[in-house]
């Protein structure tokens, strides 16, 4: 008996991913949002973005600061209701919670209900971002998928394709044209 327990117990031990760990909003020490909207989670479409400013960072506080920044140049000059961005990662390595999985953005009209918007912190026009902002992208996805928000046949966009925009850079661009999900509008 042990022998057909032992197996089982060691596929469900290997089959639980440890949970992402994402700098919540209070801990980069976000406004209030006052959004209600809902995307129909799983979202088909993960939209990335750069902030172009602030430019990139690479320390937890360097990057705290910048989410407050993009947060207070959307709320005041954009008139958004928050940061536009669902999550934003750092050049730090780590990703920060923007609205979340489930509150739609404000970047891709016709995308919205049907997308999560990811910002790679920094000006990626001419640059690409580093190895750890890249891998930390890709594995809020993939984290994405096995929690249910994101559609396991998910396309990957960048801002551009959708809007006239310069946006994600070319730098940045031209790095997630060679994932795997990207899709070219
Ligand atoms: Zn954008």
């Amino acid at each position: 008996m042990s022998r057909i327990l032992c197996p089982l117990l060691f596929i469900t031990i290997t089959g639980t991913a440890p949970a992402l760990d994402i700098t919540s909003r209070d801990a980069w020490n976000a406004l209030p949002f006052t959004t209600s909207e809902l995307v129909l989670n799983p979202v088909l479409f993960v939209v990335i973005h750069h902030s172009e400013v602030p430019p990139a960072c690479y320390t937890k506080r360097e990057c705290t600061l910048a989410m407050q920044h993009i947060q207070n140049m959307h709320l005041e000059y954009k008139g958004w209701p928050d940061i536009s961005y669902n999550f934003a990662v750092g050049g730090d390595g780590n990703v920060y919670e923007g609205r979340g999985w489930s509150q739609v953005g404000a970047y891709t009209p016709g995308y919205d209900k049907d997308s999560i918007g990811i910002c790679l912190i920094g000006n990626w026009t001419e640059e690409t971002p580093p190895q750890n902002q890249l891998d930390a992208a890709q594995e809020l996805i993939q984290y994405g998928v096995d929690q249910g928000m994101i559609n396991p046949d998910y396309m990957v966009l960048g801002h551009r394709e959708i809007s006239e925009v310069e946006c994600p850079g070319d730098g940045l661009f031209a790095e997630i044209s060679t994932w795997e999900n990207f899709v070219e509008f």
